[in-house]
């Protein structure tokens, strides 16, 4: 069968297709046939040469397909599924609670091990959710990384209430557009970020309520203390600008890093508004449910920018890298 590898740590040279054998199935095990996934930033860091990254590995976090045989007994052949993209224990407490995203012994498939980008992929019953007939498996292999986080970070973890003020961070991402679309669907007013022209007249024709330009400090310092929930994909030293955005008792979403892991901030900004702020790692398999049948019942559309054969992930990943996209970049098996 036909599958992507990383050779090695590096760029997009690295990113090479390779026939493979298909994956034996074991009892409890379900084989399913790849539709299609999509390309996300851990597949862009996947390249990096980081100590929990092994190579030659399979990349991609994302999958929609149909079930080919299960040894399960939870599936049958024919069934429409997306993969959950976090190995876990089932059995540590926070399995049990139904956040296997903070399980002590979670591995990303594609990142921590061979993930998606495969013609067949093998998965137990823990890590394969069924999705609706309705559900287009195009649409499904969008969801599962950028929407589930982003409705993990704003439906289940801070709450968004309708007519709250959102302020997302790095707006134009696949991410980002999520958080535009699900802030939308609860009925909050949504204020984004993007220093791109075209990218802020597509986030207006959205429904975005103000676009505003990260390089403009005028802009940014005119919504401080206005806002209820701040969703920041971007990271860096303009963390402190999503802080400071924040109304008394406001929620702060962190779940990216994309301009850097460490800055300074000062914690006055935090205590004294009484902030709280949420890490948002992954998404649970309700969250994806709850997801999939809001887009089966078209709550909206995820925005797809646009689709890629598989054999060419190496041009999708460089249009991300040089963001020239606005919503998800799909690959099609
Ligand atoms: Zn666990």
């Amino acid at each position: 069968m036909k599958a992507i590898i990383y050779e090695r740590a590096g760029g997009l040279d690295v990113i090479k297709q390779v026939d493979i054998e298909r994956p034996i199935l074991k009892d409890g095990e379900t084989l399913i046939k790849s539709a299609f996934t999509s390309v996300n930033h851990v597949d862009l860091l996947g390249r990096m040469d980081l100590p929990w990254h092994k190579f030659p590995r399979i990349p991609g976090s994302d999958l929609s397909g149909v079930v080919e045989e299960s040894k399960s007994g939870a599936f049958k052949p024919g069934d429409k599924v997306v993969a959950y993209p976090i190995k876990h224990c089932g059995l540590c407490y926070e399995c049990r609670r139904g956040a296997p995203n903070s399980c002590d012994s979670r591995m990303l498939y594609g990142d921590h091990l061979d993930g998606f980008f495969s013609e067949y992929v093998v998965l137990q019953d823990r890590n394969i959710i069924k999705i609706p007939d309705a559900l287009p498996l195009e649409w499904a292999g969008a969801l599962p990384v950028a929407y589930g986080t982003v409705w993990h970070a704003l439906i289940r973890r801070v709450k968004l209430m309708p007519s709250e003020k959102l302020l997302i961070i790095g707006g134009s991402g696949g991410a980002g557009v999520a958080a535009l679309q699900i802030g939308k669907l609860v009925g909050a007013e949504v204020i984004t970020t993007t220093s791109v022209q075209w990218k802020a007249r597509r986030l207006e024709e959205l429904g975005t309520k103000q676009v505003i330009d990260t390089a403009n400090e005028e802009s940014l310092s005119a919504i401080k203390g206005t806002m209820d929930v701040v969703l920041d994909n971007v990271g860096g030293k303009g963390l402190k600008t999503s802080i400071t955005a924040l109304k008394k008792g406001g929620r702060l979403a962190t779940m990216g890093m994309t301009a850097g892991s460490t800055t300074e901030i000062d914690l006055r900004d935090i205590y004294s508004n009484n902030i709280r702020v949420e890490g948002i790692y992954g998404e649970t398999q309700a969250d994806i449910t709850e997801l999939t049948l809001a887009v089966a019942r078209k709550a909206f559309k995820p925005l797809i920018d646009s689709v890629f054969p598989l054999e060419r992930v190496a041009e999708a990943q460089s249009k991300m890298e040089e963001r020239k996209h606005l919503g998800k970049i799909v690959l099609r098996f």
